[in-house]
């Protein structure tokens, strides 16, 4: 018997990155995923990978979790393809560029707003309704550091993680006694592309600034996040909702 055997999981943004590791980690433990992300190349490459080198099953769903008929289609290959909905991480995030608060575009701060926060109750609602149909389940939503704490220059960012929580906090009050649970991780940074498209691994000098920031003095690795992620949405949680678990190398207790 492995943790999630007889599992059936969701993890979006699981191209790349913390979702791409987390979706492999639960499928070495035994659960079927479902691989979703709004990057067919990456997304199709990872669930091949995925359903080669594990025991378990993966299929690809293209996913924008801006779309309420993707997100749908995405619950219900779970259902229809492995029976039931038992785990969702809800993942899938844009990074952005620093600048200062009054200098964001509307545009932009809208984008970063539908990905990275109302992306999450989008999905929230509808793995929620499914799981309620089959006993229950247990979800994680992957918000960040900067979900507990400001930074300088990333209003937008820094918004909607900190609207994960309060969002992981309420749904985890609706659920309690219907035993759904909801968690967020609170990643500090950690080495995948989105730190590259933010512009913050250009040269080693600003990298080191990053590391500086962790009292263990470096980055975190994608699988130190999927691993957190995966004992949350395993029995051995089964006392915890509505935890925001900062996994950051010691930046939270400055
Ligand atoms: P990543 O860029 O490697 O992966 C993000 C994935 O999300 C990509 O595969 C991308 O295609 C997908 N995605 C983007 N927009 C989407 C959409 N609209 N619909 C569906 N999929 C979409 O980045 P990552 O670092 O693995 O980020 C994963 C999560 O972790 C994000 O929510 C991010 O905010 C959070 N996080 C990252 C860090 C870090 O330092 N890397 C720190 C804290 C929190």
């Amino acid at each position: 018997m492995t943790r999630f055997d007889e599992t059936t999981a969701v993890v979006t943004g699981s191209g790349s990155g913390i979702g791409r590791k987390t979706a492999r980690t639960l499928a070495e433990d035994g659960s079927d995923v479902v691989v979703a992300d709004i990057d067919r190349e990456n997304g199709e490459e990872a669930a091949t990978t995925i359903a080669n080198e594990t025991d378990a099953d993966a299929t690809f769903v293209e996913v924008d979790v801006t779309d309420d008929a993707d997100v749908e289609r995405m619950v219900e290959t779970a259902v229809s393809e492995y029976g039931d909905l038992d785990v969702a991480v809800n993942n899938a995030g844009l990074g952005s560029k620093l600048e200062p608060t009054a200098d964001v575009s509307e545009d932009d701060w809208q984008r970063i707003i539908d990905v990275n926060l109302t992306g999450v109750w989008r999905c929230l609602r509808v793995e929620i309704d499914a799981m309620l149909e089959d006993g229950g389940g247990a979800i994680v939503n992957t918000a960040s550091i900067l979900g507990r704490v400001g930074t300088e220059g990333a209003p937008a960012y820094t918004a909607s993680k900190h609207g994960v929580v309060g969002l992981t906090k309420v749904a985890a009050l609706d659920y309690a006694s219907e035993d759904v649970r909801v968690n967020a991780v609170c990643p500090g940074y950690i080495e995948t592309p989105m730190l590259e498209e933010a512009g913050l691994y250009e040269d080693e000098e600003t990298v080191d600034q990053l590391r500086e920031l962790h009292p263990q003095g470096r980055l975190g690795e994608p699988q130190e996040i999927a691993d957190a992620i995966a004992w949350l949405c395993s029995d051995e949680a089964s006392f915890a909702t509505g935890e925001a678990m900062a996994i950051d190398g010691g930046y939270l207790s400055r």
